[in-house]
């Protein structure tokens, strides 16, 4: 399966996308993450995302589509990808199509996942994720490591991203609304999109959406 996961920081989307992308045997593939690994690994490209990222904006599009082209060009995302946090506006959207029609393959569904604008920063500012760049997302009260500050799954240093701070988020947020949102009707009137509430317990909304991405494949 084909599928790209929308939603406003703090939705979810890293955590859904793990867990969907173990049970579709699919690669997950977040530009976010991209970038973090290039700022880890102190390459240029990561000096350039440090600055936006930090600043809560966007890395520039023709940068982050041809990441986003060479990732899924890579052998293991021959049979299908999730993509998390890309694409991020409309001209991505539009670079996405065109790669799509020049393989000659197609979306399955675009989740996106809903959550109300108060929960965004009550979960952002809980949030910890490992350093080891494999996506392991906790939060101190709702889902705790077991030892503080250490990863559960890999033993990795959990920490705070810098992009996290409450300042930072309101950017994100209100770059989310001017420049993502669009994506969703984009998306709609290609009868592609498909909301879901991103509330309540994590496995409740993994299976969700996973009822929605067989409703999707029926209706196909
Ligand atoms: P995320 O981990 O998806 O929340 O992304 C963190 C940050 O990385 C964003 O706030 C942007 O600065 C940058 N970023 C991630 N994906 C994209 C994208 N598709 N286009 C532009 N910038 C992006």
């Amino acid at each position: 399966m084909r599928i790209v996961l929308v939603g406003p920081p703090g939705a979810g989307k890293g955590t859904q996308a793990t867990r969907l992308a173990g049970k579709l045997s699919i690669p997950h593939i977040s530009t976010g993450d991209l970038f973090r690994a290039n700022i880890s690994r102190q390459t240029e490209l990561g000096k350039l995302a440090k600055v936006s990222m930090d600043a809560g904006n966007l890395l520039p599009d023709e940068l982050t589509i041809a990441m986003a082209k060479d990732r899924m060009q890579q052998p293991d995302a021959e049979s299908g990808f999730l993509l998390d946090g890309f694409p991020r506006n409309v001209s991505q959207a539009e670079a996405l199509d065109e790669l799509l029609k020049t393989e000659a393959i197609t979306l399955d569904a675009v989740l996106d996942l809903e959550v109300p604008e108060g929960e965004v920063i009550k979960r952002i500012a809980g949030r910890r994720i490992c350093r080891s760049g494999s996506a392991h997302v906790f939060h101190v009260s709702y889902s705790p490591p077991k030892k503080q500050g250490v990863c559960d799954v890999c033993g990795g240093e959990l920490y705070q991203r810098d992009d996290d701070s409450e300042e930072t988020v309101r950017k994100r947020l209100e770059v989310y609304h001017t420049q993502t949102e669009p994506i969703i009707e984009y998306y709609k009137t290609q009868g592609l999109a498909v909301t879901i509430p991103s509330l309540g317990p994590v496995d409740e909304v993994t299976r969700r959406a996973l009822e929605a991405l067989e409703r999707e494949d029926d209706g196909k």
